[in-house]
């Protein structure tokens, strides 16, 4: 008697391995959905600060609809623990060839040079001299901090 309950129970435990390997095996197969991380944006129209996944930017402003918002990197200072805003980027505008279309061509990104400032200066070349020094030269607003192991990235769910 014994055995014949143990039968119906090992076919049972056969089953269970078999859906879940066949799981994992589809998941697998699956082609993986890109996500693109959260980060910090500013509308240069209305001011409006949020947070939203990494688009193409620049991207349409929650608040006023303007297609003026941009990417915002923040640092935070480890010595006086200030976050600040480093700078703002953008992908330039686009050739006309490509207006209204919403995904533009992989190669095409690749030959685009991004356009970076600092939140109250000009838009520059991102790899131009000027460009360089918004990104290496960095120093805390609030004590002065100047040193590169004492700034790191500040991700938008920190501030
Ligand atoms: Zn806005
Ligand atoms: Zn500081």
């Amino acid at each position: 008697m014994a055995n014949q309950k143990q039968i119906p129970l090992a076919v049972a435990g056969l089953i269970v391995i078999i859906v879940v390997a066949l799981f994992f095996v589809i998941k697998q197969a699956m082609p993986k959905r890109y996500r693109p991380p959260k980060v910090d944006w500013t509308c240069e129209a209305c001011g409006h600060q949020f947070i939203a996944p990494s688009v193409t930017s620049p991207t349409e402003c929650p608040k006023c609809g303007k297609k003026e918002a941009v990417r915002s990197t923040y640092y935070e200072c480890e010595k006086c623990g200030t976050v600040f805003e480093v700078y703002r980027s953008k992908m330039p505008p686009l050739p006309a060839s490509t207006e209204g279309s919403e995904d533009i061509p992989p190669e095409m990104m690749m030959e685009m040079e991004g356009l970076i400032k600092k939140p109250d200066g000009e838009w520059v070349k991102e790899m131009s001299e000027e460009g360089r020094k918004i990104t290496s030269e960095l120093a805390c607003p609030e004590c002065g901090n100047n040193d590169r192991k004492a700034l790191k990235y500040s991700p938008p769910t920190k501030k």
